[in-house]
């Protein structure tokens, strides 16, 4: 049994410093940590209780009592619980942390770089740091340049005005934010989001609150609606909360000939 413990001990010790070697030379991104036992009737109720826990890659895991315990199992001595890691970025990107998220008028700073020319990427980086910074109470912007480089930086409640101090790096940009809950935010981008992507020559605009996340963009067939809105549509949207908003910036995109979407996200 004893045998048993330490080879599960050395395999999770094993594997977490091969990760850390990884992360070091720079061909393994952030990920993530979740704690697995071995699901079986044997599994002690400390472990159970500790079972599909997360934790960021450097973090220490928390017992069920909050107390600080290891990078990696065993919680006890013949512990047969491991770590799934789970990948978040690709190599050459920083996660954002709370303390990044949460602290307001943050001027943009580098989080690494990425290949501006793989778009499947491009989305999976941007779905990434949406998950982290929608739950914000502060608006969040992150901003993929033309060339690859990406920045984050925060606002306040009801805009993210700091990136405009990218000045010219914003030209043909990606940028994404948050519209935070108690925001004044109406489920679609506000006058003053158009005014940063028409202004500053953005290629893409995305935002997202705590049911809808909505795109801007240069291709007028990338959209919801790529006819002109009916009267009945207008008049059925107009009813709708959700909507009224929405509407004008679908209006707005027909306009000007931008691409305009807007979907739930879960
Ligand atoms: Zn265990
Ligand atoms: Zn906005």
């Amino acid at each position: 049994m004893l045998a048993e413990s330490s080879s599960v001990e050395l395999f999770n010790k094993g594997i977490y410093e091969l990760l850390s070697k990884g992360k070091e030379l720079g061909i393994i991104g952030a990920c993530e940590k979740i704690w697995v036992t071995a699901e079986d009737e044997k599994v002690c109720r400390d472990c159970v209780l500790m079972s599909g826990k997360v934790a960021t890659f450097n973090e220490r895991f928390r017992d069920y009592h909050g107390n600080v315990i290891g990078l990696f199992p065993p919680l006890h001595p013949h512990c047969r619980c491991v770590i799934f890691y789970r990948m978040l970025l690709p190599p050459g990107l920083d996660d954002l942390t709370p303390e990044a998220m949460s602290t307001p008028n943050t001027p943009p700073y580098p989080l690494g770089h990425v290949d501006a020319g793989d778009s499947e990427l491009i989305s999976a980086v941007l779905n990434h740091y949406e998950g982290r910074i929608s739950p914000q109470p502060i608006e969040n912007a992150i901003v993929i340049t033309a060339d690859g480089e990406v920045y984050h930086a925060t606002g306040d409640l009801n805009s993210v005005d700091p990136i405009l101090g990218l000045g010219s790096k914003l030209n043909g940009a990606t940028v994404t934010h948050n519209h935070p809950k108690d925001s004044e935010g109406d489920y679609s981008f506000s006058g003053d989001d158009i005014d940063l992507f028409k202004n500053e020559n953005l290629d893409r605009l995305r935002g997202i609150d705590e049911y809808f996340a909505y795109e801007l963009n240069r291709n007028p067939n990338d959209s919801d609606f790529t006819t002109p809105l009916t009267t009945e549509e207008m008049l059925e949207m107009m009813e709708k909360p959700f909507d009224s908003v929405h509407m004008a910036v679908v209006i707005k995109a027909q306009i000007e000939g931008w691409g305009y979407r807007r979907w739930r996200h879960e």
